[in-house]
This record gives structure tokens, C-alpha cells and sequence, in this order.
């Protein structure tokens, strides 16, 4: 995909979510964040989206990842980037996470949010977390299960090196109420933990999905295909 082409699905998408944000009654568009997921791409689209002013990026594969941030860490057009860690999280991978991203929306056990802690460098602001949620209870799916998720935010909150925003989801297919779910849960974790200073982030919605998402309450869609073109 050429640069011109790239930058005309950019447009659509951002006018999209901004159009959905009316729909659903937000008194602005800056109320809903575009997370540009930029998995499989070259460093160089990333570049030309950060020059038009994209600043959020989404990244799966970590060493991929960590190729991406380096090599785009001196050009002063990527110098906004805040990077998004969305991918799985094995165990070892904790340093890599905590030293190279700013979010991580994929912590779904204690046994991780304890190594982002403890490893996350004290020269860095707090790693900003997310709690993945596997709301439609499914076997074969990553995330917390919603009955877990009251004794993580417990744990969580306590952790200096991190901070707690909310809640993601990748929600199953043919689910058609789980984003009516995902904001209950969201809005009713707000109201019981009142000491949760900084829970403003939902993240749901995706390319094919992000208006219905923002219509329940969604604040971060994250869009790859809709922007980049399939993936191989
Ligand atoms: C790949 C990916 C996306 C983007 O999906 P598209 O359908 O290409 O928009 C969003 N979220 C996660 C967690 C992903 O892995």
C-alpha cells in the first residue's frame, strides 16, 4: 500500500470514529482514542501515520515490537508515539514489556502484573494497564474470567509501578451483548472502587466493529486492517 493510500484510510477511520462519537452523544470525538494496531507493518507506515499527527500505536509480536520502537526512536515525527503492547504475555517477556511500551492492555494474572511491577525502570512513568477480560467465559480465550476480576483490581491497584486504567476485551464472534456487558462491568468497578483515580479506559471495538463498540461506551478502538490493509 502507497503512502497516499495509507493516509486515506487513516482519514476514514479517524472521521468514522468521530461520527460514531456523535451517535453516541460525546460531546466530543477526543473522548474515543484510535489505537493504530500496526502488527506485521513496516516501521515505515508507522512513521508516515505519527507525521499526520496518529499518535497511539498497537503492536502483538514483541520482537517485532522492540525492532519497530528502536528504529523509530530518533525521528522527531514518531517522538508523541505512545506505544500499546496488545499481544499475549508469556512469563520471560515481562522486562521487554516493561521497558519498551507505555500500555499494556493484555494482563490477565497476578503473576504478571507482579514481574511488570518489579521490573518496570524507575526513570519511566508508571506502565499504564489494562485487564484483559474474557467475557464471554470461554475456554479457549485469553483474559480474566469476570469472577477473578474483583481479587486482580485488589491486587493491582497496590502495585507503585503500575496504573490501573480499566478494562479489554476481544470479544467471540457471534457474542452480540458483550459490549453491553463489558460497560456494565466497566461503570459498576467505577462506582465500587472509588479509589481507582485514573479507570477511564475501555478498550473494545476493532475494524469491523468499533462504531457498535463506541454506541456501549468503548474509549479506545483499536483498528488495524481498517488502516494498514489485511495482513498476510
Ligand atoms: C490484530 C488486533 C486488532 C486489530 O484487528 P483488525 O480487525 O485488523 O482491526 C485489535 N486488537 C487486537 C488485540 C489484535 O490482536
Amino acid at each position: 500500500m502507497d503512502t497516499e493510500h495509507l493516509i486515506t484510510n487513516w482519514n476514514t477511520v479517524s472521521q468514522q470514529v468521530a461520527q460514531a462519537c456523535t451517535q453516541a452523544g460525546h460531546a466530543d470525538a477526543e473522548k474515543v482514542t484510535l489505537l493504530a494496531v500496526s502488527k506485521t507493518k513496516p516501521a515505515a507506515m508507522v512513521a508516515a501515520l505519527a507525521k499526520q499527527g496518529q499518535r497511539d500505536f498497537g503492536e502483538n509480536y514483541l520482537q517485532e515490537a522492540i525492532e519497530k520502537i528502536a528504529l523509530l526512536k530518533d525521528d522527531e515525527d514518531c517522538a508523541e508515539i505512545v506505544w500499546h503492547y496488545i499481544g499475549s504475555i508469556q512469563r520471560n517477556k515481562t522486562r521487554d514489556i516493561a521497558e519498551y511500551f507505555d500500555w499494556v492492555q493484555t494482563v490477565e494474572r497476578d503473576i504478571i502484573a507482579k514481574r511488570l511491577n518489579e521490573q518496570r525502570p524507575l526513570v519511566m512513568a508508571p506502565l499504564n494497564v489494562l485487564i484483559q477480560v474474557n467475557i464471554d467465559a470461554e475456554d479457549s480465550k485469553s483474559g480474566c474470567q469476570p469472577d477473578e476480576l474483583s481479587a486482580l483490581i485488589g491486587t493491582i491497584k497496590n502495585y507503585e509501578r503500575l496504573q490501573l486504567r480499566g478494562l479489554m476485551i476481544i470479544p467471540a464472534k457471534e457474542n452480540t451483548d458483550a459490549f453491553m456487558r463489558t460497560q456494565q462491568l466497566f461503570a459498576s468497578i467505577k462506582e465500587q472502587h472509588p479509589e481507582l483515580s485514573a479507570w477511564d479506559t475501555l478498550s473494545m471495538g476493532m475494524s469491523d466493529d468499533m462504531t457498535d463498540a463506541i454506541a456501549h461506551g468503548s474509549t479506545m478502538v483499536r483498528v488495524g486492517t481498517a488502516i494498514f490493509g489485511a495482513r498476510d
